[in-house]
């Protein structure tokens, strides 16, 4: 059975119709690629659409003020992606007149692009041979050939890019890897593959061997790091909220948050209030307690963050350390950790 064929005429009858499937342009492609790592497509399709709007072309994005593109993104997620792509569009602006090269090794020199994103930039927008191998070509690989190599091994990366590599159709790049990654998404999904209507049943190693749940296999679960963060909501006569520009090294970098007290452990809300006066910031403030919202968890791929939040009217302030003021529409136009918008609505 020839694999490509098969699968070229699946995707021509059953693929959806995005944006970034009917165009040639290697900007569209990377926006939409960096966009839909890590995020569903239909979410994916929304921030896509916002971006495209709002910086048409590659030197739109790249004049942008980051704090635009941050709020932009707010609500993706993994925001090194999007400060990547600003730091890129800038690059392609300055260094290559606007254009991206059609060269998957100076497409890899790039932040933000691994090889995943470099191959699919080449095989869609410049038609070079190169396979993408993203979750649902793992998945379909594996189960078609029925290959038990861990996915997240260093030998099973190597086993799957180089058999992607040999199916690939050269003459088609693009819609080939379009094609494998679609039918990954839509019919040989993670639970319940549609493996009725497969077009590959016949050949299928995983459906033949009772091991359709069992592929692909994945070596270890990523280590989850808890941390306790209990923040101050800072309430001023005006109604301003005082926020800090998160620069650390570390989640939400570049995004606005609440005075922070992070501890090892849970705390009380006695401890956190109290922390006000230890903490410069305040230190010789007068405050009134409004409000202690109950607890949240907010999860993110490697961390469980258990938030605390206190909400605080304060009379007189002494802003330190990078700490401002911030009206409310000001607040609308500063990009913002999931959990902080959430809260910024909720009172
Ligand atoms: Fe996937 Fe089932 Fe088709 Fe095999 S038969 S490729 S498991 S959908």
């Amino acid at each position: 059975m020839n694999i490509s064929l098969v699968l070229i005429n699946w995707y021509c009858k059953f693929k959806r119709n995005l944006p970034w499937r009917n165009t040639s342009n290697p900007y569209f492609i990377w926006l939409s690629e960096v966009i839909l790592q890590q995020t569903r497509v239909d979410q994916g399709f929304q921030y896509y659409q916002r971006f495209v709007e709002r910086f048409p072309k590659v030197q739109d994005l790249a004049e942008a003020e980051e704090v635009e593109v941050l709020r932009l993104w707010q609500g993706l997620g993994y925001y090194s992606r999007a400060r990547n792509l600003h730091a890129t569009a800038k690059i392609i602006s300055l260094h290559y007149k606007g254009l991206f090269p059609a060269n998957f090794d100076q497409l890899l020199q790039l932040p933000g692009i691994g090889e995943y994103t470099a191959a699919a930039i080449a095989s869609h927008a410049f038609a070079l041979p190169y396979a993408v191998v993203d979750g649902n070509v793992y998945r379909f690989l594996s189960r078609l050939y029925g290959v038990e190599e861990a996915i997240d091994s260093g030998k099973g990366k190597k086993y799957f890019k180089s058999l992607a590599l040999e199916l690939l159709d050269q003459k088609n790049p693009g819609e080939h890897n379009q094609a494998m990654m679609e039918f990954g998404a839509l019919q040989c999904k993670p639970r319940n593959p549609d493996c009725n209507s497969c077009p590959f049943q016949g050949v299928c190693r995983a459906f033949a061997d009772h091991k359709i749940d069992v592929l692909p296999v994945k070596n270890g679960k990523t280590k989850i790091r808890v941390r306790f963060f209990n923040y101050l909501i800072l309430r001023d006569c005006d109604g301003r909220i005082i926020l800090k520009k998160r620069i650390e090294k570390d989640i939400w970098q570049n995004l606005y948050d609440f005075p922070l007290l992070e501890s090892k452990d849970k705390i009380s809300e006695e401890e956190l209030i109290d922390s006000i006066k230890t903490n410069l910031l305040l230190a010789t403030s007068k405050f009134t307690l409004s409000k202690v919202f109950p607890d949240q968890i907010h999860i993110l791929s490697h961390q469980k963050i258990h938030l605390r939040f206190v909400l605080l009217e304060v009379k007189k302030i002494n802003l330190l350390n990078g700490f401002v003021r911030y009206s409310m529409e000001e607040i609308d136009k500063l990009p913002l950790p999931r959990p902080i918008e959430k809260m910024m609505d909720s009172f």
